[in-house]
């Protein structure tokens, strides 16, 4: 510590140091002087930040309790259109004469109110959606307007999935069926026969080229979806053989999500656009080159090939795509295609922030102990006594270890009745007062000692908040990945805890543990000591990609009250939609309970008790009513 920070002299510039806020923020992001976070569509523009703090009074005010999903519709407008600008700059300035042509992955985040927007705010850059089944389909054409966006049909394709398509194809859409395995090919053009439509089609490739990164299996020989070079070559000369190769209009791949490396990318753009120029030479009309998702979003803020990070910008991305295709097209004098990309992590990470409330906080205490113990004590109680009172910063490492060892030897004693409950817990409290001293200590040391690495989250406090990993963050808890959590307010005080997060469904996996750092996972998060009866108050950023409907009903807490908000331009902002969770009657109901009847049976039950004489019959109905009150509320923690 610094003497600033031991005089108290905390600034929010130091908050925003140590949480990150600036590298993984994007600008949207930043702490006020007041030492909230803020949050702000137009970047540069500091008028029309706004507190997040005022914004979870104003949702307080209206009588929605925590944990909400807060949504910010400009961000997901800023999005897409940094994701268009980006790619249209890249391309103005290499001179490519073909467009940019975005689609959106429905399955990335599938709330209605999301495609929705996507396809409102999408309009302008003719930005379109990508579906992978059937449901999605029907999802995309309920909401697609626009006929010059395109309309991507991944996945497998029954019957049923390509007559729709079929039939958005001669209602004006551009919607393009991506053959994924060779049976496929034979159906659509059956279907499009008897139909009478002429379809679009694109074939997904498998890439030599893999990537580094969490999600990226969709890429390699072995990659479950995708045709192989001969399947390739099989798809073209059907098409040739019917007279149908004026249908080949797009290539596409996909190599994974959340890659880091740039190098990857680029290596699969190259192979890609290959495969492309030789399918032109073979005679297909070709136009659309498909690129699929894998932008990567800067998670810990690090700007490295760390699998939550990404070690390029949007803009390097775009022009390293745009580069690469015309390295290779213009060396075979072939026109520069639609480029189509289907991010989807990067579109929607930013637009959700989930916020939730504090409830209580465990302590792990440095206990005093005695000046002197009992002449009588243990033995081994002694030897621990002794390891506490010779630690200096020379023998930490000795210490530990020591410590560690009596420990066991003494509760092991504990087992075998040689000593006593009041002897265990003066231990306890001598072993605890060492491990706080060697924690202190090791902050001395100039290098790190690998068995002291964990020893902060040893000693850290456990903060219990007000949500369910499961439902809310589900990868967290299924794949550790790491998203930004930080305090809301009081970011111009020092935070003195260090932390671990702990979840209200009591499961022992409902924790957080690992949070994001510039080099490395800090196994703490740095909070504020609670104060007596104040709310305190936690968000966790980037949540809007993949989370919502992987999340899941474990011990029954549900979905999560939703606010929607829209930021205008002079600080203020209005509600545009919101969303009440799950009641405990919903999910009860998603499990076969059905609450009519569990009122009946428990109406009975107190009926009983009421013939029994154990109650009164007016205290029947202040039972019932507190029955029916559980039913009706939210699965959370309510005030
Ligand atoms: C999941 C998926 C995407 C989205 O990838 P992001 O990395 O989230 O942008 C795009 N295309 C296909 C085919 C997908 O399966």
């Amino acid at each position: 510590m610094n003497k600033a920070e031991l005089l108290g002299r905390w600034t929010k510039e130091k908050s925003e140091e140590l949480y990150g806020i600036k590298n993984w923020g994007a600008g949207y992001f930043s702490i006020s002087d007041k030492g909230e976070v803020l949050v702000n569509p137009y970047k540069d523009n500091d008028s029309a930040a706004i507190s997040l703090m005022d914004i979870i009074s104003g949702i307080r005010d209206r009588g929605l309790d925590m944990p909400v999903l807060l949504r910010f519709e400009n961000l997901l407008d800023s999005q897409i259109s940094f994701l268009n600008n980006s790619f249209n700059e890249a391309m103005r300035k290499l001179s490519y004469k073909g467009e940019y042509r975005g689609v959106y992955p429905i399955k990335v985040n599938q709330q209605q109110q999301v495609v929705e927007e996507v396809t409102k705010f999408g309009q302008r850059y003719h930005h379109g959606l990508e579906v992978g089944s059937k449901a999605e389909l029907v999802a995309a054409l309920s909401l697609m307007k626009d006929k010059e966006a395109c309309l991507i049909c991944n996945g497998y394709k029954d019957e049923e999935f390509i007559d729709l398509g079929l039939y958005a194809v001669k209602m004006g859409f551009k919607c393009l069926f991506v053959i994924e395995i060779p049976g496929e090919l034979d159906i659509v053009l059956e279907r499009s026969q008897a139909l009478g439509v002429k379809p679009n089609i694109g074939i997904r490739i498998k890439l030599a080229s893999k990537a580094g990164g969490h999600w990226t299996e969709s890429g390699g020989d072995r990659s479950i979806f995708g045709l192989n070079m001969s399947q390739v070559i099989e798809i073209v000369d059907i098409l040739k053989e019917k007279n149908m190769m004026d249908c080949l209009k797009l290539l596409h791949y996909h190599l994974g999500s959340q890659i880091p490396n740039i190098r990857d990318i680029r290596s699969a753009v190259l192979e890609a656009t290959r495969v492309y120029a030789e399918l032109v030479k073979e005679g297909a009309p070709m136009g659309y080159l498909d690129l699929g998702g894998g932008l990567a979003v800067d998670y810990d803020g690090s700007n490295t090939n760390y699998s939550y990070s990404r070690n390029y910008t949007v803009e390097e991305y775009c022009s390293d795509i745009v580069e690469a295709v015309m390295s290779i097209l213009d060396s075979s004098n072939i026109k520069h295609p639609v480029i189509v990309t289907e991010s989807g992590r990067t579109t929607v990470a930013y637009y959700s922030v989930l916020l939730f409330n504090v409830l209580d906080v465990e302590t792990f205490e440095e206990y005093e102990i005695p000046d002197q113990l009992d002449e009588n004590i243990s033995e081994q109680i002694k030897n621990l006594y002794d390891v506490n009172k010779n630690l200096t910063l020379k023998n930490i490492q000795e210490c530990y270890n020591d410590a560690l060892y009596y420990r066991d030897e003494i509760r092991d004693m504990f087992k075998h009745g040689r000593i006593s409950l009041r002897e265990r817990s003066l231990s306890e409290k001598i072993f605890w007062n060492t491990i706080h001293q060697i924690a202190k200590e090791k902050q001395k040391l100039k290098i790190a000692l690998p068995d002291l690495e964990d020893i902060e989250s040893a000693i850290a406090d456990i903060y219990y908040c007000n949500f369910s990993v499961f439902q809310s963050i589900p990868d967290s808890w299924a794949i550790d990945q790491l998203f930004p959590i930080i305090p809301l307010q009081r970011l111009q005080e020092l935070p003195k805890r260090n932390a671990v997060i702990a979840d209200i469904t009591c499961d022992c996996d409902g924790k957080i543990d690992r949070f994001i750092d510039l080099h490395d996972v800090r196994t703490t998060l740095p909070l504020h000591e609670m104060k007596n009866g104040d709310d305190y108050y936690l968000g966790v950023f980037l949540v809007g990609a993949y989370q919502e409907t992987l999340g899941d009903l474990h011990n029954l807490f549900g979905d999560t009250n939703v606010v929607s908000v829209r930021l205008n331009p002079d600080g203020t902002f209005e509600l545009v939609r919101e969303i009440h969770g799950d009641s405990v009657a919903d999910v009860l109901s998603y499990v076969e309970f059905e609450p009519k009847d569990m009122i009946v049976n428990f109406r009975k039950t107190a009926e009983e008790a009421v013939q029994e004489g154990l109650i009164s019959a007016s205290e029947r109905r202040e039972i019932m009513r507190a029955y029916d009150n559980g039913l009706r509320g939210y699965t959370y923690y309510e005030r």
